[in-house]
């Protein structure tokens, strides 16, 4: 077996492009299978050979998606338990089944970079030509929307508390000059959610990128609630991307309100291009000026004049200069009773996407069972591609059809 060759530009972390590094080595087979440690973010990978069940006993289901499923597991040599991803490979280009090799490298390389508390980690990383195991840190919390909305009540000051440490996760990345490009309530996990302080972990970097100096980023993803304006214009990106959707979900935080929300995804995106919201009194009777100064300063058209996650830190409503300040927002509280309606309305939304998401599968799969498996890719294809022209789906990431 060559030397782990073929994962070698995977797990380079920040040094080259992953990319590049696995053009010029070849895959091992199917039933071959190498295994990288984490590595602290600068260190080279190192590989040895191993088998995913040598490694790690394998457990129930905890999820799934078109990418494949997520399975509970322990580490045999020393008990810990994590959660085991299976990636599928597309197996030919245009196929929806699978995902990019490409995709996948470039997330991981991504996550191997990051080491933060409010990151999701990547422990262990397993490939083969056919798939990829991620062996990543396990989330029992669930999401940090739905932890709110079984509350009673929640002050601003609360609130706050959790935003910080997204605050901190995303300056940090930042810091690090990686982008998340798909910030969202369904991607703020927490940890574990019986304790006393529970801890928010930023998961999915599936359309993450790393910013480089002199390098213009453009794309078409996200989320329509969610994206900034300059992804619907197709202008740069950059990590002021990520602000304006730190300044959305804020925004929904406070009232249960969606800034932008419009009857249609078309009707959204064009009221974020002209930058229409309001603070409308009935939602935010509650909310102190600090909090609406603090999303004003994020939900800004200009990329350049938006708040970074640093400045965010520093901003009087996080971080308060007098006690009349900090006063406040523990007096203020969030509207709970619209916040968990939109909270119903988005998990309705969300199941219902999935549902849909399956079908369109399992028609692909039957047609595909009908044909060659090249005839059959490309014909499922343009049956999808049909649906893919129409302009709001193509703004909808990979997993969109679940989000
Ligand atoms: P994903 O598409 O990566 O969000 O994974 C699909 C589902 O698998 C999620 O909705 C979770 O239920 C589960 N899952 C993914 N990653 C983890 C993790 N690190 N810990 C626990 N469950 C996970």
């Amino acid at each position: 077996m060559a030397e782990g060759g073929g994962a070698m530009g995977l797990a380079n972390g920040g040094a080259g492009s992953p990319s590049d590094t696995v053009k010029e080595t070849s895959w091992p087979e199917d039933d071959e299978v190498f295994v990288t440690e984490r590595l602290s973010p600068t260190a080279m990978a190192t590989f040895r050979p191993g088998n995913v069940e040598e490694l790690y006993e394998l457990l129930e289901k905890l999820g799934s998606g078109h990418f494949g499923v997520v399975k509970r597991c322990r580490k045999r040599s020393s008990g810990t338990f994590y959660a085991a991803k299976f990636v599928k490979m597309r197996k030919c280009k245009g196929s929806r089944l699978g995902l990019d090799r490409e995709q996948v490298e470039r997330e991981v390389s991504i996550l191997q970079q990051l080491e933060h508390p409010n990151i999701l980690r990547l422990h262990d990383l397993f490939a083969s030509k056919a798939e990829m195991v991620l062996i990543l840190e396990l989330i029992c919390g669930g999401e940090l929307f739905d932890f709110i909305a079984e509350k009673e009540t929640l002050t601003e000051a609360e609130a706050i508390e959790f935003l910080q440490q997204i605050l901190q996760g995303v300056a940090y990345m930042h810091g690090r000059h990686v982008a998340h490009f798909d910030l969202k309530p369904e991607n703020i996990m927490l940890l574990e959610k019986d304790v006393p302080n529970p801890k928010i972990k930023i998961i999915d970097f599936g359309l993450a990128q790393k910013l480089e100096d002199g390098v213009t980023f453009k794309s078409l993803c996200g989320t329509p609630q969610y994206i900034a304006p300059e992804v619907i214009n197709y202008e740069p990106l950059s990590s002021a991307t990520d602000m304006w959707s730190i300044g959305v979900i804020t925004y929904i935080l406070l009232s249960g309100m969606s800034p932008f929300q419009g009857e249609t995804d078309a009707e959204t995106l064009s009221n974020i291009v002209a930058g229409n919201y309001e603070f409308e009194e009935k939602f935010f009777s509650e909310t102190t000026d600090m909090a609406k100064d603090f999303i004003r300063q994020l939900l800004v058209k200009e990329p350049g004049s938006r708040m970074s996650a640093a400045e965010s830190l520093v901003h009087p409503w996080i971080k308060p200069l007098s006690r009349k300040q900090a006063t406040n927002r523990s007096r203020s509280s969030i509207n709970m009773k619209n916040f968990r309606k939109f909270n119903a309305r988005r998990k309705w939304k969300l199941s219902y996407n999935m549902v849909s998401a399956c079908n369109r599968l399992c028609r692909l799969k039957l047609l595909c069972g009908q044909r060659t498996e090249d005839e059959t890719l490309r014909g499922c294809e343009s049956d999808q591609e049909d649906e893919a022209t129409h302009p709001v789906t193509l703004l909808r990431r990979r997993r969109s059809s679940c989000s």
